[in-house]
């Protein structure tokens, strides 16, 4: 029997488990209210993701019947790829980190501006949720947690647009928020039965530097951009969605009975320089006096110099 036939059948069986258990009860179905928040936020430009293992490996992707989801083996027959090596495709936080009923274990990735990734039947979860994770970092080790995995060592990866701005991604079924793979800027799975083989990841090839964690937050007004809290004015940064990398405490802005303690590091849209300046916290759209969070509530990371 063939290495591809081996793998296609008990995957096609589980599949069929994994439509039939909905495993997922959060599952969103396509709506028009869905519809309207994508195009929104499609501003949100998704993360240059890379292929999930380390530099030069070669692995094989298949669609089977669930695109855009998409079944990872190593190439060049699968061997090795029980306890391979998974690491991130982009920096993030994990926002899910658990073993699975149907699913195994299981990692969901936040990596800003709505964008998610998720892997299942994990032999091991090297990331607990919160913690924050560079490109090319350990995740996990592949293996074939989770009855859906039918027993045949693989990872089943999604990426996702959480298109209804809840702070997570469904998975799993049809009428979820996966939307078709791109990896190093090209696309993967935008039908079922697709099989591309010998893909080799660049993560992190040549000692890229780690991308940086975003934030990304609404402000209200234009917000003077500064050197250093409080400091030099340098340029502005735009009313509207912007990102963020972190907070440092700095002298206090008041407008009324208004106030923040807190800086935020960011990119200007003007100025120069424009690059790791600060606006107050002053600015975000949703939030009160001293806070400093992003539009999904998660608290800004303090900056580490
Ligand atoms: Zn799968």
């Amino acid at each position: 029997m063939s290495a591809a036939s081996l793998l296609k059948r008990p995957l096609l069986i589980a599949l069929a488990v994994v439509m039939a258990a909905a495993p997922f009860a959060g599952a969103t179905p396509a709506s028009a209210a869905a519809t309207s928040s994508l195009s929104k936020s499609a501003a949100a430009a998704r993360p240059a993701f890379q292929l999930p293992f380390p530099c030069g490996q070669q692995w094989r992707l298949d669609s089977w019947g669930h695109a855009p989801a998409l079944d990872m083996t190593k190439e060049p027959n699968q061997a090795g790829t029980e306890g391979a090596t998974l690491v991130a495709p982009a920096a993030g936080r994990v926002n899910q980190s658990f073993l699975h009923a149907n699913a195994g274990n299981l990692i969901q990735i936040d990596h800003g501006g709505g964008w998610f990734t998720t892997y299942i039947h994990l032999q091991v979860r090297s990331v607990q949720v919160g913690a924050n994770v560079t490109m090319g970092q350990m995740i996990g080790r592949v293996g074939h947690t989770g009855e859906t995995s039918n027993g045949v060592p693989h990872v089943h990866v999604e990426q996702a647009f959480d298109a209804n701005g809840n702070g997570s991604a469904t998975w799993g079924v049809a009428g979820s928020e996966r939307v078709v793979q791109m990896y190093n800027g090209a696309s993967y799975g935008t039908a079922n039965s697709q099989t591309f083989r010998n893909v080799t990841s660049n993560n992190t090839c040549g000692g890229t530097p780690p991308e940086r964690y975003k934030y990304w937050v609404d402000t209200f007004a234009d917000a003077p951009g500064r050197s250093t809290p409080g400091g030099t004015r340098t340029g502005t940064l735009l009313a509207g969605t912007n990102y963020v990398y972190c907070k440092v405490e700095g002298p206090v802005v008041s407008v009324g009975s208004a106030h923040n303690k807190w800086w935020l590091q960011t990119d200007l849209d003007t100025g120069n320089p424009w690059q790791n300046q600060y606006v107050s916290a002053y600015y975000l759209t949703r939030w009160g006096n001293d806070e400093a969070r992003d539009n999904n509530g998660n608290t800004i990371r303090d900056c580490v110099f």
